[in-house]
């Protein structure tokens, strides 16, 4: 957990005397777009607001350089935090002509997954709530100034890092964004690599909102997932199936469906065995859904599979009666696209 301190903590230290509905009151109030500082909050008193725009900041990031898709469908910004850290956020316009964020988690990453820009970077540190929250309200602010068409209605945890190694502050940063924004659980997920304890973990805790969840499964095939991910360890793809059978009885509705990302390699884990591989993991497991991701080239040592081999690939899932997305790939003229964060900036 990062030791920096929350605008609520700090709020809470520097005015122990408010009662509980101006903590509520400056909560919420960060998240109002029309505002732009401490001292735009009318509803809190004139002295607090005076001290609290000397004292928080209104945003953790005093720094950004956004990148612009020649498509202009996805952005990506640069945040430099108030430690000198950088992170990256992407807002991508999806299909229904609105928008998605994806936010980091984590300054760099440890998980070291071969075929990921983030990964080479090595774990900096942890985001606080704070610090996740504001990249969607970066995109929000920013939308609004520009008058942008459509409106923010999903946001992924797919950025920097690997979000349940980061717990707490994931879930303070999920319970914000439910509380105080429109976005419904469904329409927010969590992507991990598979941490077995922390997913079990998340079932027995009553706190960890109801969002999404997607699994990066990227093979079924042990040898195979080691390479690529080296968190793998040798009855990992049996755990996953037994965490898997565990969430999909505790959540029977549709609603709550989980998903394994599947990204698509040339060579690695294209073929018809790794089809069939897949097939036997995912198939028993009954309401699953497998996302196929186009590969992005990054400076690793992989190459994304040919559209021809992804349909094909996809294909041999159906056939078998699984229930396949394809993902569409956006932003990779700005190295936006998934595995491609990597503060190049
Ligand atoms: S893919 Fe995700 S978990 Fe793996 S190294 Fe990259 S950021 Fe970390």
């Amino acid at each position: 957990m990062s030791d920096l301190e929350t605008r609520q903590q700090a709020f809470a230290r520097l005015f122990p005397d408010l009662p509980a509905y101006r903590q509520r009151q400056a909560a919420a109030a960060v998240f109002n777009v029309e505002w732009g500082s401490w001292t735009d909050v009318s509803p809190l008193p004139e002295a607090v607001r005076a001290t609290a725009a000397s004292e928080i900041p209104w945003i953790t990031h005093n720094d950004h350089l956004i990148q612009e898709s020649a498509d202009k469908e996805a952005y990506k910004a640069a945040l430099k935090l108030a430690d000198g850290s950088g992170i990256e956020t992407v807002l991508m316009r999806n299909r229904r002509g609105h928008w998605t964020v994806c936010v980091s988690s984590q300054v760099g990453c440890a998980m070291k997954c071969t075929f990921c820009a983030t990964g080479t970077l090595g774990l900096k540190r942890n985001l606080n709530a704070d610090e996740i929250v504001d990249q969607y309200r970066f995109w929000r602010r920013l939308m609004h100034q520009e008058n942008m068409a459509g409106q923010i209605t999903n946001i992924v945890f797919m950025g920097m890092g690997e979000p349940l190694a980061n717990y707490e502050a994931v879930r303070e940063a999920l319970q914000q964004l439910l509380e105080h924004t429109d976005i419904g659980p469904t329409r927010i997920t969590v992507s991990t690599v598979g941490l077995i304890p922390v997913l079990n973990q998340l079932l027995d805790d009553p706190e960890w909102p109801p969002v999404r969840l997607a699994v990066s499964l990227h093979s079924a095939d042990q040898r195979t997932r080691e390479r690529l991910m080296p968190t793998t360890y040798d009855v990992f793809l049996t755990d996953l199936a037994a965490w898997a059978e565990r969430y999909l009885k505790q959540f029977k509705s549709r609603r709550r469906h989980l998903t394994f990302e599947y990204l698509m390699l040339a060579g690695v884990n294209d073929d018809a065995d790794h089809a069939e591989r897949l097939i036997e993991f995912a198939k028993p497991l009954g309401k699953v859904k497998i996302n196929l991701i186009p590969y992005n080239a990054t400076d690793a040592a992989y190459a994304g599979s040919p559209p021809d081999q992804v349909k094909r690939f996809a294909g041999w899932l159906t056939k078998a009666g699984l229930d396949v997305t394809r993902r569409r790939s956006l932003g990779q003229d700005i190295d936006a696209a998934c595995g491609q964060l990597a503060n190049k900036q």
